[in-house]
């Protein structure tokens, strides 16, 4: 399939979601995961109108960010270790995996340094599964108040990342969940804007994350593909 058909497929998709939870289309926002693809097939996502781009590693990011970072809106979401955040600050608009205080004292401190401001989602493990990176949903509200003081950092939403289900539908009470935990911390009025993002659902859910409020979707295998020869394929 062509990356064109694949764009108009998965915009079926994603209308078809909207038209089933009563959302408006523009309210889901589409991040197109380049991770597993070349610095050409990079390029022809952005030039398809794609206007947003995923990456999880600064060492897979870093050449199609040169060649492409003034074209489109970068968005890291991975892992992110401390000492990389010099590498990935002023690049990437927006930070997926705010998961730890040191993190966000650096992120704000590099920010500072540069006059900008860093927008974040803070990622919460709602699956409670080992192997994922996150907050602990019970964490997050004491979180927030340690960071209201952190004036170049943006906390805008959450992120989450579901358990892989041969059914999608199993996947629906962690996003749910992530939804939950937004509206609860947005009644005890922790930031001085409320939470609206939610980051969550991938190439094999993310049709429920959108039913259950997603504005974010990261979508890599589906939308973009998988290149051979790559370590992720
Ligand atoms: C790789 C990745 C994705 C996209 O994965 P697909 O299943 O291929 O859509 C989304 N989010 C994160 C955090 C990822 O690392």
């Amino acid at each position: 399939m062509s990356l064109e058909e694949r764009i108009q497929q998965v915009n079926q998709k994603i209308e078809d979601a909207c038209r089933r939870s009563n959302r408006h289309r523009d309210d889901v926002n589409v991040i197109a995961v380049t991770k597993y693809v070349s610095l050409e097939t990079t390029g022809s996502v952005l030039d398809h109108g794609l206007e947003h781009i995923g990456e999880n590693r600064w060492q897979d990011a870093q050449a199609k960010w040169e060649a492409f970072g003034q074209q489109g809106t970068w968005h890291f979401i991975g892992h992110l270790q401390t000492n990389k955040v010099k590498d990935v600050i002023g690049k990437f608009r927006y930070i997926h995996s705010l998961d730890r205080l040191s993190l966000a004292k650096e992120l704000d401190k590099k920010a500072a340094s540069l006059g900008i401001q860093v927008e974040t989602f803070l990622q919460v493990n709602i699956s409670g599964e080992e192997s994922k990176y996150g907050l602990q949903p019970e964490q997050a509200s004491s979180f927030l108040r340690d960071i209201r003081s952190f004036n170049n950092l943006k906390v805008v939403g959450l992120m989450t990342m579901a358990p892989h289900e041969e059914d999608p539908e199993l996947t629906r009470p962690v996003f749910r969940g992530l939804r939950e935990l937004r509206d609860q911390l947005n009644g005890q009025a922790l930031t001085a804007e409320p939470l609206t993002e939610l980051s969550m659902g991938m190439s094999n859910d993310f049709e429920v994350a959108i039913e259950e409020g997603a504005t974010w979707v990261r979508l890599g295998s589906i939308l973009v593909g998988k290149e051979g020869g790559s370590r992720w394929a």
